[in-house]
């Protein structure tokens, strides 16, 4: 497929989940909408371009394994399977509420498509370790690919599992940061300082590159660009609330309270912002 079909098509799936998760947010005047939109464009990237799945049979043996360790995240999560037809557009107006299948914190035996429950944090590269073995170990050439945030990098089982997976050579084991420069308690560079990030992989043993999170086309060249004989890290760089200013700009921004005349003012600058072709 040509390049710039490739990065219009994930774009696009970028923008309509921008759409579902600020529909969510609303239906329940708040949430962690902000990692929604920043980290949009990395989960299109994944489910638009590099997961090879079946929408009909989200256990299907072969699939590659997408692990959400940000529990949180959930709402973007779900906007991706809805983009991915795991999920119907229409049960997204059900998210937090009551008997839903798309609970704030992501949860696997409640969600087709949720692979773990993710959160409390810094488990999810330890269970995408074991899935990247166990997979290896059954001759299952599928993928793991485990979506981790910067706030996680304050975990010693992330490290662990980093030294694990390099130690097993698990060149079927994807990691991809979201590096907000943002966690609950604050800026992480004030809670705990984890730079230089790219060098502590690359010591760990992984293939490292990092790119800017929000920049579609770096994002498909780094997938194109991961190791074969080793597991690969990719750090993106992220603006949270990326492509709504009301949002980006937002001092609160780990979880967002919004209030209701404030959401169709975020759905118009997202439209207005956006410089593609809107389905
Ligand atoms: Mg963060």
């Amino acid at each position: 497929m040509a390049a710039d079909t490739r990065i219009t098509r994930v774009s696009e799936a970028a923008y309509r989940m921008r759409h579902h998760a600020l529909n969510m947010g609303e239906a329940q005047g708040q949430g962690y909408v902000g990692q929604a939109l920043g980290a949009a464009d990395m989960l299109a990237a994944v489910y638009a371009d590099q997961l090879n799945y079946r929408a009909d049979d989200p256990q299907w043996s072969e699939r590659d394994r997408f692990l959400l360790s940000t529990g949180h995240y959930a709402i973007g999560l779900y906007a991706a399977l809805a983009e991915a037809g795991i999920v119907d557009v229409d049960e997204l107006a059900t998210y937090g509420s009551d008997d839903s299948r798309l609970p704030m914190s992501g949860m696997a035996s409640y969600t087709p498509g949720m692979e773990i429950s993710g959160g409390s944090l810094g488990h999810g590269l330890t269970v995408a370790v074991g899935m990247a073995l166990a997979l290896r170990h059954q001759g299952n050439t599928a993928r793991v690919i485990n979506f981790l945030s910067d706030g996680e990098l304050d975990e010693g089982s992330t490290w662990e599992a980093a030294m694990g997976a390099s130690h097993h050579g698990l060149s079927n084991l994807i990691a991809m940061v979201d590096i907000n420069a943002l966690q609950a308690d604050g800026p992480t560079a004030g809670v705990l300082r984890t730079e230089p990030v790219a060098d502590k992989w690359a010591a760990c043993g992984w293939h490292v590159q990092r790119v800017d999170g929000n920049d579609v086309a770096a994002l498909l060249t780094a997938f194109d660009q991961v190791s074969a004989d080793k597991p690969s890290v990719i750090l993106c760089d992220t603006r949270i609330g990326r492509g709504v200013a009301l949002l980006e700009n937002r001092e609160k921004a780990h979880f967002m309270r919004i209030d209701a005349d404030e959401w169709q003012i975020c759905r118009d600058q997202l439209t207005a912002g956006y410089e593609g072709v809107p389905a």
